[in-house]
């Protein structure tokens, strides 16, 4: 078990607190204080009117001077909310307050699209600040999307360094191929390689290397180039290939890239952010409560 979660909200009298700290402690278990809107205690909701970012940072803190009161310190802490503003603001305010690592998400977010966004979005923010050490996304979907979306989430701001980063231009006027269901395939098919590779797709031949020369591989056109569109690595032409051949070309050029980095040993790097409201406490705490919370990698 990677930790149990008590919600100070609801669960009653201290003597139950008490009991579950003497569990975690018998097993050597950490406590997640997690707090949302939904089930603040009723002197805090008096004192503020409605949940507001301060009660909830307040009633996290409550919880956790509580529990240093009885000198239990193995915890982390979540301030969930289903607003993205209000649960962004909770987890600053508690984060300029105490160190404890803390548990990111946005709870009851809602479907995959909608859901994803407000994830990103409150995630995005606070780890980009430096805030944050775990994280779940919540979906009104399959749990496999929740765990892609966090994936992505960390991807996109460089804190995890694994997996095949499918990038694709917007694709105009001058486009050959149909680069979405190229990328769509491509990120379907390589969903078992960990080393981080990016792999882009691009609309044409005219400036295709040139886009695309952020990325480690990709393929550019294809249908009004003669029928060919062609290979590129590290921003230089490899070859040309035939349109209908480029999709299984990628896959297996980008299948001997990865063994070849495999081999010259690449993976998780992090990027030195992260972390910044708990600082020297998070190793401490392994991550998370739940097969879905995301550890957020650092350096
Ligand atoms: S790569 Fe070609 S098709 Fe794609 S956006 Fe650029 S110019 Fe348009």
């Amino acid at each position: 078990m990677d930790c149990v979660r008590i919600n100070p909200g609801n669960i009653g009298a201290w003597w139950k607190v008490e009991e579950v700290v003497k569990a975690v402690r018998e097993r050597n278990v950490p406590l997640r204080i997690g707090v949302n809107g939904g089930s603040l205690e009723r002197e805090l909701l008096v004192k503020y009117g409605y949940p507001t970012a301060e009660a909830l940072a307040e009633s996290a803190l409550n919880a956790v001077h509580a529990l240093e009161d009885i000198g239990f310190t193995n915890m982390k802490v979540s301030l969930k909310a289903s607003d993205v503003s209000l649960m962004v603001d909770a987890y600053r305010l508690f984060a300029l307050q105490s160190d404890y690592p803390l548990h990111l998400g946005v709870t009851e977010a809602g479907t995959l699209l909608t859901g994803s966004i407000k994830s990103s979005i409150g995630i995005g923010l606070l780890l980009a600040d430096g805030i944050g050490d775990t994280i779940r996304v919540s979906l009104a979907a399959d749990p496999v999307e929740e765990v892609k979306v966090g994936f992505e989430i960390l991807k996109a701001l460089e804190l995890r360094h694994r997996g095949i980063n499918v990038i694709a231009c917007p694709t105009c006027g001058r486009v050959e191929i149909d680069v979405v269901k190229l990328a769509n395939e491509i990120e379907k098919r390589v969903g078992h390689i960990r080393v981080p590779l990016t792999v882009s797709v691009l609309g044409c031949v005219v400036n295709g290397i040139g886009e695309g020369k952020e990325a480690d591989i990709g393929i550019a056109g294809g249908e009004g180039s003669g029928g060919h569109g062609i290979l590129f690595k590290e921003g230089k032409l490899v070859r040309k290939v035939k349109s209908e051949e480029l999709l299984e070309t990628l896959l297996a050029e980008i299948e001997i890239m990865a063994k070849e980095r495999e081999a010259g040993g690449s993976g998780d790097k992090g990027n030195g952010r992260g972390n910044g409201g708990a600082q020297g406490n998070a190793s401490h705490v392994p991550s998370g409560s739940g097969k879905k919370e995301i550890p957020v990698l650092k350096v």
